[in-house]
């Protein structure tokens, strides 16, 4: 106890150390208040590590103090959002924010940004208006639907409908079809928050449409598909098209949703990417109101799309959680701009980041990864530097099953694997590849062709013998 008061006492004061040169220069970049309360921070540190007696021996000088500090400083002026160089191969990372946005959308958003703009204003008439319309003539093209609205996510569409067409009332499910999707989206949970009841039927591997009928009642809401997209049974299976489920609810005067969950618009079966449905499908046959996500296949912000009747999406628009769930005007931006795309189907392709990595044919990808292989071998470092086949993943709960054949470069570092993935998560900008086997391995097909000079810089970087 006595070796601990005494060196309590022989903490310096916080004015001493901010006396100290060595802060002067911090004092053009910080504010003072910040500049104290980082000394003092580390002051307290050391109090309490004394109190628990685990201050080292020897206390540190005044002058280190003052560098912990500065070092605290530095760090907390980073900003915690940073840039991420996706070299996983996992295409809808959505650890890594899903889709990056084409250029024409990331720049509506920022004139969104950072300025007024029409928002919920025609400027033909000076009038208010909805700020739906700004992306409702879109929607409708994409889908084929009379309407649209639009919310923050599809987990948001799936509760503003099911409140607004079955609250009180029984939905009925397949079992096969009760996913999780993500942490904590549950559609048994998601119907709950809505005040709908879950009416369960068939099977996990095999529901019919008779199970389905044998439920209807006079307290039935409605009928939901939902796509499995992240997970499959197989083997002995049926599941009830949604075609039927249409012809279903239309004898019995029901609605029929179809949440289609990934939202492609196009027909990426030509790309080698079979048995995603369309989000044309579910309104093609007959589905009352389709439902899918901003930035999954569609590759746009994040968002939740309802499609279909017009009533129905009138009725939508007019309940109280509209408010809480609708999009920003940055979204919402990044959305017309990128509806405004799929207008032409060879532009989108090409200028639509995620489209373009899943279409991106193997042979251009082998070149690209060949040619940034070379210059890595060139490196200083003593890393090894092959080509492998792999397969990349589409992910972000949709097609789970579906992987793409590509191409990575798999570096074997001199050093362990461990560290040279850590040493490029720490980087500016920040890397993530995949560790397996004792080596990293990027892939090209999920890193945009404009970030390739900055992903060599990284690993020049890690890779250099004289990091410590
Ligand atoms: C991904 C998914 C959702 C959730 O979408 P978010 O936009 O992430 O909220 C809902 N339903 C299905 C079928 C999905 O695949």
């Amino acid at each position: 106890m006595a070796n601990h008061s005494e060196q309590l006492r022989h903490l310096p004061q916080v004015s001493r150390v901010l006396s100290l040169s060595t802060l002067s220069a911090a004092r053009e970049r910080y504010p003072a208040e910040a500049i104290t309360e980082a000394v003092r921070g580390e002051l307290d540190a050391l109090r309490q590590q004394i109190l628990q007696g685990k201050a080292p021996e020897t206390l540190p000088e005044p002058e280190q103090i003052a560098e912990a500090a500065l070092v605290k400083l530095a760090r907390d002026a980073v900003p915690r959002i940073r840039s991420v160089i996706n070299a996983t191969g996992v295409v809808l990372h959505t650890n890594l924010g899903r889709s990056p946005l084409a250029e024409s959308a990331a720049q509506a958003a920022y004139e969104a940004a950072r300025g007024y703009l029409n928002l919920e204003l025609d400027l033909t008439t000076g009038k208010r208006s909805s700020r739906q319309l700004n992306v409702r003539a879109g929607l409708c093209q994409l889908t084929g639907a009379e309407s649209a609205t639009v919310v923050n996510n599809c987990a948001a569409a799936t509760v503003i409908v099911l409140r607004t067409l079955a609250a009180g009332k029984e939905v009925i499910v397949s079992r096969g079809q009760l996913i999780e999707i993500g942490g904590s989206f549950r559609i048994p949970d998601i119907l709950t928050v809505s005040g709908a009841t879950l009416r369960e039927v068939g099977t996990t591997n095999m529901t019919r449409l008779s199970d389905y009928e044998a439920a209807i009642g006079p307290n039935t809401g409605l009928l939901m598909k939902i796509h499995t997209s992240n997970y499959r049974v197989r083997g002995f299976t049926k599941a009830v098209e949604i075609g039927e489920l249409v012809a279903l609810g239309r004898k019995h005067g029901l609605p029929v949703i179809d949440d289609a969950g990934s939202g492609a618009a196009l027909d990426l079966g030509r790309y080698g990417l079979p048995g995603e449905p369309r989000v044309t499908d579910g309104i093609a046959a007959g589905a009352d109101l389709v439902l899918f996500s901003g930035d999954k296949l569609l590759g746009g912000p994040q968002a939740g799309i309802i499609a279909g009747r017009q009533d129905l999406i009138q009725r939508i628009e007019r309940d109280p959680l509209m408010r809480a769930f609708r999009l920003d005007k940055m979204t919402l931006a990044a959305l017309e701009a990128t509806l405004q795309l799929y207008r032409d189907p060879e532009r989108v392709t090409r200028e639509l980041p995620t489209l373009r990595m899943l279409t991106m044919p193997l042979a251009e990808l082998r070149q690209r990864s060949e040619a940034f292989a070379k210059r890595l071998r060139a490196l200083p470092g003593g890393q090894q530097v092959e080509i492998l086949d792999d397969v990349a993943y589409v992910g972000g709960g949709s097609l789970p099953d579906q992987t793409l054949p590509t191409v990575v470069i798999a570096l074997t570092p001199p050093i362990s694997e461990e560290t040279l993935a850590a040493r490029l998560r720490a980087g500016t900008p920040a890397v993530m590849g995949r560790v397996q086997d004792g080596r990293v391995l990027l892939d090209l097909r999920t890193v945009l062709e404009h970030q390739e000079e900055a992903l060599f810089t990284a690993l020049a970087a890690a890779l250099a013998p004289s990091v410590p």
